[in-house]
């Protein structure tokens, strides 16, 4: 398997020196190549997972295993991307695309090869010499997932890329975002509070409860084109699925 979360626990210290619990002995594993999406109330500990997957934050029991190996920190297995593109506004998009490279024993002209490689795998050729602000919303978080490709990790994770664009940009966002981590065969770990997304893009999904995060349901998607959410979005089961996720998060009993 390729990332495996063992009994894992985060707590944090309060300003009041209160303890607070994020999430609480979370075990699952995502394969290699598989797709799997976690949801869950706000604040219940999602970004917090995806930190200690990134070495970003060292749990405070359990572990986090990288094709078996114990996550100790920041390193160059875990591509991490968030919903604030973070692309540098001084760089044009190829070379935003090339930053992460720029630290490894790549010669500059396979760093350009890379680049554009992933930046062609994104859809945006063409596009390689203007700068952030010159790009939408969309080709934005395309330019910093080919930037997330380029260093070439063997993890994706994802925290709710799309929840900042407009519903028409986000489907077909999600779509080539689907279609291009299809294509690299990458492992994929998406945090959404977007059930549909969820469903349209996953082969498993996680429900964690309110904070402390705890898994409270593994759904297993079984429909096809997992590489084209568009062509999934039009298949009636999906509506069935989003329920069986509203269910498990309560969300009729929150209704106020
Ligand atoms: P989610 O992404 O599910 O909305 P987070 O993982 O961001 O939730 O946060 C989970 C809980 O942990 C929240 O109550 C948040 O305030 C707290 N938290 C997150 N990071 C820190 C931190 N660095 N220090 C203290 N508390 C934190
Ligand atoms: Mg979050």
């Amino acid at each position: 398997m390729a990332l495996e979360f063992r009994n894992l626990t985060k707590q944090f210290a309060t300003n009041s020196g209160a303890v607070l619990t994020a999430i609480r002995d979370v075990t699952f594993t995502v394969n290699t190549g598989e797709f799997v999406s976690v949801v869950g109330p706000s604040g219940c500990g999602k970004s917090t997972l995806l930190s200690m997957t990134a070495g970003l934050y060292q749990p405070t029991s359990g572990e986090v295993l990288v094709s078996g190996e114990p996550v100790n920190g920041p390193n160059d297995h875990v591509g991490f991307m968030l919903q604030k593109d973070l692309l540098l506004p001084w760089r044009n998009i190829v070379s935003n695309i090339e930053f992460g490279l720029e630290s490894r024993p790549v010669s500059k002209a396979e760093r350009r090869e890379r680049a554009m490689f992933e930046l062609r795998r994104c859809h945006l050729d063409g596009f390689e010499h203007q700068y952030p602000y010159q790009l939408s919303g969309g080709m934005r978080q395309r330019a910093a997932l080919a930037r997330t490709l380029a260093i070439d990790p063997e993890i994706i994770l994802l925290d709710e890329p799309f929840s900042a664009l407009d519903a028409q940009t986000k489907l077909l966002l999600q779509n080539s975002f689907a279609e291009t981590i299809a294509e690299s065969g990458k492992t994929t770990l998406l945090i959404t509070h977007d059930l549909a997304e969820a469903v349209l893009m996953s082969d498993r999904i996680f429900v964690l409860s309110e904070r402390p995060g705890q898994i409270v349901a593994e759904i297993r998607v079984d429909l096809p084109n997992r590489n084209h959410p568009l062509k999934r979005r039009m298949m009636p089961e999906v509506a069935d699925y989003a329920s069986q996720l509203f269910r498990h998060l309560k969300l009729e009993e929150k209704a106020i």
